[in-house]
């Protein structure tokens, strides 16, 4: 089984518990508005890697990640679902713990899907809106499966964590805090942990050297206080 790969990450402390070995995986179904690797956006062939590939290379650190373990990013990486549950398969012969960086878009509820969620200690659930009219402002998608991955996730006591990029005047809204409060409120406190990831304009280079235009310049980057202020106003919707 052979994967087509960004890039690799060997000691990252950012995409799940402890030290992460991250493999991005080329290929996106989406194209937002605040991309900051728009060059995994390609569904093309990149640097090609097999499952055996991958695992001898992770345990090469093994020693590095006791407490982490391996998490697969993208692009969108349920776009290489085989890949993924035959590495995964194989990784849990080593007892290493896994995890999944999606925004879920193209989640399905049958077997192979269901088969990952076996496999997959914890799903970074990436989510690009509050409703399927407010995604319209990032991206061009319907949210209902990402929606269908939490609800299965949640209901089958599965960890996940929900992150959420706070964009300035587009997301932040009192509108959006209570959409949001009304979203989480259906999951199990003790199943997920809810992030809020700072916007930011990190990749802004990669779209002007790719000649596309950048439609969120005039928004300014998310601060702290942002954050701050975000999250306590959500408090009073979820306790
Ligand atoms: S889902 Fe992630 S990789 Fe894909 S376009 Fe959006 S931000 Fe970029």
């Amino acid at each position: 089984m052979i994967a087509n790969v960004h890039s690799i990450e060997t000691f990252s402390s950012l995409d799940g518990p402890g030290i992460r070995y991250v493999l991005f995986l080329q290929g996106c179904n989406l194209a937002c508005k605040y991309c900051h690797n728009i060059d995994t956006i390609p569904r093309i062939n990149y640097k090609q890697m097999s499952v055996d590939e991958v695992v001898n290379d992770f345990l090469k650190y093994k020693a590095f990640y006791q407490d982490g373990g391996i998490t697969i990013s993208g692009g969108e990486p349920l776009l290489q679902l085989d890949f993924i549950i035959a590495l995964f398969e194989k990784l849990k012969e080593y007892n290493v713990h896994t995890a999944i960086q999606t925004q879920g878009t193209i989640f399905q509820d049958n077997p192979k899907f269901r088969k990952l969620i076996d496999l997959t200690n914890l799903f970074i659930v990436d989510l690009k809106g509050v409703n399927n009219t407010e995604v319209k402002k990032i991206t061009n998608v319907k949210l209902d499966n990402t929606f269908l991955l939490l609800d299965i996730l949640n209901k089958e006591n599965k960890k996940f964590y929900i992150t959420y990029v706070l964009v300035p005047e587009i997301n932040n809204s009192n509108y959006h805090i209570e959409e949001l409060g009304k979203i989480l409120k259906r999951f199990n406190q003790a199943n997920y942990k809810f992030k809020v990831l700072k916007y930011h304009k990190l990749g802004l280079d990669k779209w002007t050297q790719l000649g596309i235009k950048y439609e969120l310049d005039k928004y300014r980057e998310a601060t702290s206080k942002d954050v701050g202020e975000f999250l306590d106003k959500l408090k009073s919707y979820i306790q």
